[in-house]
């Protein structure tokens, strides 16, 4: 099966293309952002003269960090509860899109900091326009917000069909500014959505054929696009890319290639998407045997073996090592095992395999 509530437009002037649509959502907008990312996109400068020609006003909240946390959710709630917004436009990465769902769901509901992980309480939201800025995370079209709640400063995601957004912008001219780090970051989070599509135990064949696409683009554009970050034919591919992989992990969510990862950004600061490409390597190896079908149909489309698609991967710098001891990977093993995700991996690692996978990333003499 396969259901996507969101209206995506596509590419050059996506959203002058999508103004009317975004007109009949509401009556006041709270756009959500980052520190800069609106504007060096040029996204915001779009917006805004869209808003006026429609005759919508807006407020901005501007306070989203990489990896929002709670407080920051609750920050926004109360500016779009005290200036009377009816729903909301993100713009940017992963972080404040994933921002502005988890505002709208806090304001529709009235919810708590210790309530925004809580299912029950999830009754309605304001409706969202999420306009995307880094080819990475395909949050503009996934029912997912993941957040770092503020207490406990664990990273964790939660899922729920009320903040897919009503329509997603997708004009791969804003990401021409993603310096090279986002670029590669972000690009290796698509392929890990992209990946986790066929690993993940909910998978679909209906997918497969967007999912081997948008692997295949990345095969072979992210080096040109590295090379020439202003190349728009590679940041097309990358855009689609991503696109693609956001459709397939709204189907199938993510699986331990995603939760392994979380501690090392909350802990080390590791960028979402590089956390994903440490483990890259180890979890397709780890996998394989018991996916060998799917991952042979794959290789067929593509043209190479595991080896030598790995052989690919090598020539970025993902495998990052940290600063971790024994006692510290064993000490996040009980939240990684329990993690939503992790539970629809197609092999559930025993904590001494899944003990073997994070030494891959110990820095020697950890
Ligand atoms: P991000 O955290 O949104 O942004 C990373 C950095 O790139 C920030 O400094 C940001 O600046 C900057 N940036 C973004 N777009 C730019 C542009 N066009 N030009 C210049 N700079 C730009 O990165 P992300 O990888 O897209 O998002 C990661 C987050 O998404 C993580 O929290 C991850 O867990 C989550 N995620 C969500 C889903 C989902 O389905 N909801 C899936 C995967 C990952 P600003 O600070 O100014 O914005
Ligand atoms: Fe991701």
């Amino acid at each position: 099966m396969i259901y996507l509530p969101t209206r995506i437009f596509f590419g050059k002037a996506a959203l002058a293309e999508a103004a009317g649509q975004i007109a009949v959502l509401g009556n006041r907008a709270l756009i959500v952002t980052g520190k800069s990312s609106a504007v060096e996109s040029g996204a915001l400068a779009d917006l805004l003269p869209i808003l006026a020609d429609k005759g919508i006003p807006y407020s901005i909240f501007s306070e989203i960090s990489e990896n929002p946390d709670t407080l920051q959710i609750m920050a926004g709630k109360a500016k779009m509860v005290s200036e009377g917004c009816d729903f909301v436009i993100g713009i940017g990465g992963g972080s404040p899109l994933d921002a502005a769902k988890a505002i709208s769901l806090a304001a529709a509901n009235d919810l708590s900091q210790d309530q925004l992980y809580d299912a029950d309480m999830r009754r309605k939201a304001f409706p969202i326009v999420a306009i995307a800025t880094t080819h990475g995370t395909g949050s503009e079209l996934t029912p997912y917000s993941v957040l770092t709640d503020a207490s406990s400063r664990r990273k964790a995601g939660f899922g729920s069909e009320l903040i897919f957004p009503k329509i997603a912008i997708i004009d791969p001219a804003y990401t021409l500014t993603t310096s090279p780090k986002v670029s590669l970051n972000t690009s290796i989070d698509a392929l890990s959505h992209l990946l986790e599509g066929i690993y993940s135990t909910q998978r679909s064949p209906l997918l497969f054929p967007m999912i081997f696409r948008g692997i295949k683009l990345i095969r072979d554009h992210l080096e040109l696009c590295l090379k020439e970050p202003q190349n728009m034919r590679a940041r097309e591919a990358l855009c689609l890319a991503s696109m693609y992989g956001g459709i397939a992990i709204a189907h199938t969510s993510t699986t331990l290639q995603h939760s392994i990862g979380y501690p090392f950004t909350t802990q080390f600061g590791i960028p979402h998407g590089l956390a994903n490409g440490m483990f890259m390597e180890v979890i397709m190896r780890f996998y394989a045997p018991v996916i060998k079908d799917e991952l042979d149909a794959l290789f067929t489309y593509l043209g190479c073996d595991m080896e030598s698609f790995l052989g690919w991967l090598d020539k970025f710098p993902i495998k990052v090592r940290v600063p971790a001891d024994d006692a510290q990977l064993r000490a996040w093993i009980p939240q990684i095992l329990a993690a939503r995700n992790t539970v629809i991996s197609p092999v559930q690692p025993s904590a001494e395999e899944l003990f073997t996978i994070l030494k891959n990333v110990q820095k020697e003499g950890s």
